[in-house]
């Protein structure tokens, strides 16, 4: 894999070749293998010629490309475009506008508003209906869009990518178990975020689960 894009004009080239997308989402969603985002299967096959993986099982989706699962899996809009808005709302210091965008990306304003708002639903506390109780999962996370759908196996597995090079486009997510998601960006590992994230979005007395590496919470 290429290096790391530092630059928007990194990015904009690095995101510009579709093999280069895959690879990077592979690497920070299924750091330990692709699995299935609907029965987690994990002997899966990757058809190169279409960038998509076929799943054994029969079931809808048993075909899927990276897209799926993700918030970006209903959207005609290609890798490139997404991922450049990512990295661009999250490693920009103020995020980016959807009129930047619509400049950079050369897709409309209202096309870019849209991409954006997916983008900061995911990112930020965007449920209603108080803080996150009872069980709850603590961990940084790649941007893993509908995460409370997903089976508990999957997620668990998901939500191991934290380790991507790419610093600030981690996010921290505080999951409670069988419901809500809550997530915001860090910079990597930093115990301050993610001690304020759960401050503002899990009541007091939770049960708090990590997969041992959060720096907030000891592993259950
Ligand atoms: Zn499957």
């Amino acid at each position: 894999m290429a290096t790391e894009p530092k630059t928007l004009q990194d990015a904009i080239l690095y995101f510009s070749d579709a093999d280069n997308c895959v690879a990077y989402l592979v690497a920070r969603r299924w750091p330990n293998g692709v699995t299935c985002p609907t029965c987690g299967r994990a002997d899966v096959s990757y058809i190169p010629a279409r960038r998509v993986w076929q799943c054994k099982t029969r079931h809808p989706k048993a075909q899927f490309s990276v897209k799926v699962g993700t918030i970006m899996e209903d959207s005609a809009l290609g890798l490139d475009k997404w991922l450049t808005a990512i990295w661009m709302q999250t490693n920009m210091k103020n995020g980016v506008s959807s009129w930047e965008l619509h400049r950079s990306l050369g897709i409309t304003q209202k096309c870019a508003w849209h991409m954006l708002h997916r983008v900061r639903l995911a990112l930020q506390d965007t449920q209603t209906g108080g803080k996150l109780s009872g069980e709850v999962e603590v961990d940084e996370t790649f941007i893993g869009g509908k995460a409370r759908n997903m089976h508990a196996d999957v997620k668990a597995r998901k939500i191991q990518g934290r380790r991507g090079p790419m610093g600030k486009a981690i996010v921290a997510a505080v999951l409670e178990r069988g419901g809500k998601v809550r997530a915001t960006v860090v910079d990597r590992r930093k115990k301050k975020q993610l001690q304020a994230l759960v401050r503002e979005n899990v009541e007091p007395k939770s049960a708090l689960y990590s997969d041992g590496a959060c720096p907030l919470v000891r592993r259950k």
